[in-house]
């Protein structure tokens, strides 16, 4: 079963490894064991639902409870404290378009506001209920999770928009095809969640956005249902499925989508490469991107990120003896890794890794083979368990991301770690800060940034959290890098979306038409505003 307050399956855990907790506690101070609520105390403050009884509406307290945060850090105080505040007041799972129909149509009669929730792994806010006096129900369309149609000769599969990650390469694995689409989120999050917040998989590079995997689909609206044809490439004015895309919730539910997918590689391999520095990797793999060399990823850490990484796996025996190796080859501290993929035919995944080996070598990079590749591939969907694991030993761990052009990549990854590794000085708490650049591109690439403080709480009072103290550390770190990241150009967003917590941000990137132009879109969809108020705009 899922967890309630945390990340993934309950019957998975990352346990943390001594060194990597004396590691932590060097770098940030020791964490405070505090108390969580349980899950009975947080049931015990889910309020009477405003909805009458209802067949199809589920109003039992712990589904509202498991329906009413997503994965950003302030829902996980929310949650971990037991101060949640809002909940919908109904959750619903519809098996059809018919019944999603039936759903808008009754709604809209009723005066009741609609979330669309596909596999609550938000981690801006997407998918929660704000406080007003209208009932909110949830929709949750797991049971939408049916290959429709697979058609081998175009390379197109139809899903219906709530299978998840898994359901869909498992679908279509066993038919000899992939979608390729792996956030890290895989596990859990959805079809639907991807189209409507941009998402961008690890290998991206390769695949595509889900922007270039979309071809097509269909939208129930409040206004009216619409169709988006799959075409090769069109010019018959704008490109409706670009309103879509980024919508998060706001103009309807979408219920199914055509995806453009691929045969299964005939090969696939993750390596290591270290470089002496930063600088010179993020040379090296831009260069690899503008060469157009093959590779389906590079993700590319820094110094601190690489040391962090490798003391937070437990494996002290492996880091020790490849640290001293890399430093006899002339790779110090601050040495950097970048984890390379190849995907494809035998012969296309030959030629992309001898093509990017010689630009690595170019840049003083050497490659080191596939075993740092294979533990990479291992921990891929696995690394966001750790979450709990420091949550319990006293840290929260928050993650931000932007994308900017080359020319601004190194000065805005430096500032924005700079302000969030200074950001709690005058309370006189560490912030442990480190980055990579997780997608490429010919003209630029994202900065994915990770910082992790202490959690705030009074050991003197049976190790009682202070959530309000812990939110206001997460608000003082995410506005600082928030406002270096507008200040570079950056966009507040390269793969999270915008939710709540980038909302406030957005006008600066989109402009006052541009503002005005996305409310006109959402009003004529929506006219009552019952579509997943408050969030991507604050209206
Ligand atoms: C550990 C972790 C790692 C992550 N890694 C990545 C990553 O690598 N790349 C990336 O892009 N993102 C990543 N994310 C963010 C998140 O997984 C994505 O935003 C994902 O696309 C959300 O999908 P979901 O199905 O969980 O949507 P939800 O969280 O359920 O909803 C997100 C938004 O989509 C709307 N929505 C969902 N389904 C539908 C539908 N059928 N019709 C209309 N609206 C709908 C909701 O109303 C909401 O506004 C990560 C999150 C976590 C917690």
């Amino acid at each position: 079963m899922k967890r309630w307050n945390g990340w993934g399956d309950e019957a998975t855990t990352y346990p943390l490894p001594e060194s990597a907790a004396r590691y932590l506690a060097e770098q940030v101070g020791e964490g405070l064991h505090l108390q969580d609520a349980t899950l009975e105390q947080a049931l015990q403050t889910v309020p009477i639902s405003h909805f009458p009884p209802h067949q199809l509406i589920s109003t039992a307290p712990e589904e509202r409870l498991r329906h009413a945060r997503g994965q950003s850090l302030p829902d996980w105080i929310a949650l971990r404290s037991g101060q949640i505040r809002t909940f919908p007041d109904g959750v619903v799972y519809p098996a059809s378009e018919q019944e999603v129909r039936a759903l808008l149509e009754y709604a809209r009669k009723a005066g009741v506001r609609l979330i669309p929730y596909g596999g609550g792994t938000s981690v801006v806010g997407h998918i929660n209920p704000l406080p007003s006096g209208v009932p909110v129900l949830t929709i949750d369309l797991s049971r939408l999770d049916r290959l429709l149609k697979l058609d081998e000769t175009s390379h197109l599969a139809t899903f219906e928009a709530g299978v998840s990650g898994p359901e869909i390469e498992n679908q279509l694995n066993i038919r000899g095809y992939t979608l390729g689409h792996f956030p890290q989120s895989f596990e859990f999050s959805t079809l639907g969640g991807w189209i409507v917040t941009r998402s961008s998989g690890q290998q991206s590079y390769h695949y595509g956005r889900i922007e270039a995997l979309f071809a097509g689909g269909h939208i129930e609206t409040p206004t009216g249902s619409m169709d988006l044809p799959v075409h090769p490439a069109s010019a018959a004015g704008p490109d409706l499925k670009q309103v879509l895309l980024g919508s998060e919730g706001r103009l309807g539910v979408v219920t199914h989508a055509t995806l453009r997918v691929r045969r299964l590689p005939e090969f696939e391999g993750f390596y290591g490469v270290f470089f002496h520095n930063w600088e010179e990797g993020a040379n090296a793999v831009r260069q690899i991107a503008q060469a157009g060399v093959g590779v389906s990823m590079l993700r590319l850490s820094n110094a601190l990120e690489t040391t962090t990484t490798l003391a937070l796996s437990g494996r002290d025996n492996l880091v020790k003896w490849a640290g001293r190796g890399l430093q006899v080859v002339g790779f110090d501290n601050e040495r950097c890794l970048l984890v390379l993929g190849v995907t494809g035919t035998n012969l296309q995944a030959a030629q992309a890794h001898r093509e990017a080996l010689e630009i690595i070598r170019a840049h003083g990079g050497l490659m080191t083979g596939p075993a740092i590749g294979r533990m990479w591939k291992k921990s891929r969907f696995y690394a966001p368990y750790l979450r709990n694991t420091l949550w319990e030993a006293g840290y929260a761990l928050d993650t931000l991301e932007t994308a900017v052009p080359w020319s601004e990549v190194l000065a805005t990854a430096e500032e924005v770690q700079k302000v969030l590794r200074e950001g709690l000085a005058n309370i006189t708490e560490r912030v442990l800060v480190f980055a990579h650049l997780s997608h490429v591109y010919h003209d630029g690439a994202s900065i994915y940034v990770t910082y992790i403080f202490r959690r705030a709480g009074d050991p003197s009072d049976s190790f009682k959290e202070d959530p309000q103290e812990t939110l206001h550390r997460w608000q003082v770190l995410k506005g600082a890098a928030s406002r270096v990241i507008l200040a570079h150009g950056g966009t507040i967003s390269h793969q999270h979306g915008v939710g709540l917590d980038h909302a406030a941000y957005l006008a600066a990137e989109k402009g006052p038409f541009g503002m005005q132009t996305l409310e006109s879109v959402i009003r004529l969809f929506d006219p009552d505003g019952m579509m997943n108020p408050g969030k991507l705009l604050e209206i």
